[in-house]
């Protein structure tokens, strides 16, 4: 195939994913394949970057670029990708293990950095890959192979800190069950250029298999964040969920009380900074300019003794 021509969907696909019946994983999958195919994006300038666990096998099923990393490394390594290959698309996919625990440190600074990438963090509470144990995500009370008493600890919650580290960019959320939100927010995510980091909450059938099931029987228990040049919810959707709010997303003090609801669960884009600069255009253009005045406030100090 010539790289121009438009792609099908079958471009973008490799293999079969191994991933259990009704993971989340799947519905991420289906939808990144789709925005490729919708934004017709060319194969060969795509990479996808993932560290350990279940999400991670993501690249094996994408028909792009793709680098399986290793534990808690997939951010360093795609920032790297990034600088080698600006040109390229690149998207990272990491759990809650790899990117909340193992990984912590190089998110905050992946997210103080402002690589233009599309990060997406599989939530599914626990460490699957490894047959249950804890995450930093996990509720209270789980109880797990690490955990045979119940885990101790309230769970993190990726969306505020996440909107708590210095230049965050891009914040939005989705949950697996309802795959136009899963479209909806990737692709919005992709679109922006810098750190765009979405959460996506997923189901686990097989180790925590009803956690999420008042939320899939009760439509009320999902929030649907609305606003004007964002996501626009289909009208099926929005018959569906009538538990809608205006937001707007620059608003970064109200986006973290969005954030740190559950229940309803919002869906939608909590925040959203056009205006943060990404770290390839800041180091292209050169010294800081902030250094410079500290070199002049110095030389200034300096003179007064030459
Ligand atoms: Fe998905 Fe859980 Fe199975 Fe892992 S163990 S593939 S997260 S359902």
């Amino acid at each position: 195939r010539l790289v121009e021509d438009d792609h099908p969907l079958e471009d973008y696909q490799s293999g079969v994913p191994r991933w259990c019946s009704g993971c989340g994983d799947n519905a991420v999958l289906a939808a990144v394949q789709r925005l490729c195919r919708d934004e017709n994006l060319r194969p060969e300038k795509l990479a996808f970057v993932s560290g350990i666990g279940c999400a991670s096998r993501f690249p094996h099923y994408m028909r792009t670029y793709g680098f399986h990393g290793i534990h808690g490394r997939a951010l360093p390594i795609a920032e790297g990708v990034k600088m080698a290959r600006p040109d390229l698309h690149v998207f990272v996919n990491t759990g809650d293990g790899d990117c909340c625990s193992i990984g912590a440190a190089h998110w905050l600074h992946a997210i103080r950095y402002n690589m233009n990438m599309t990060v997406v963090l599989h939530d599914n509470h626990v460490y699957g890959l490894t047959k249950k144990q804890v995450s930093p995500t996990s509720p209270k009370g789980l109880k797990s192979n690490t955990t045979p008493h119940g885990a101790y600890l309230d769970a993190m919650n990726p969306l505020t800190v996440t909107l708590g580290v210095t230049n965050v960019s891009f914040v939005a959320q989705a949950v697996d069950w309802i795959p136009e939100a899963v479209y909806a927010v990737i692709r919005a995510a992709f679109h922006h250029k810098g750190f765009s980091f979405v959460r996506i909450v997923q189901r686990c059938p097989e180790f925590l298999p009803n956690m999420w099931d008042a939320w899939l029987r009760d439509p009320e228990k999902t929030l649907l964040l609305e606003h004007d040049d964002g996501i626009s919810f289909s009208p099926g959707l929005q018959r569906i969920y009538k538990n809608r709010q205006a937001h707007d997303p620059s608003d970064i003090h109200r986006a973290r009380e969005i954030a740190s609801c559950i229940d309803p669960v919002p869906v939608g884009i909590l925040f959203r900074d056009e205006n943060v600069p990404c770290y390839e255009d800041v180091r292209e253009a050169g010294t800081p300019r902030s250094l410079d005045m500290v070199k002049t406030g110095l030389e200034a100090e300096l003179d007064k003794f030459t």
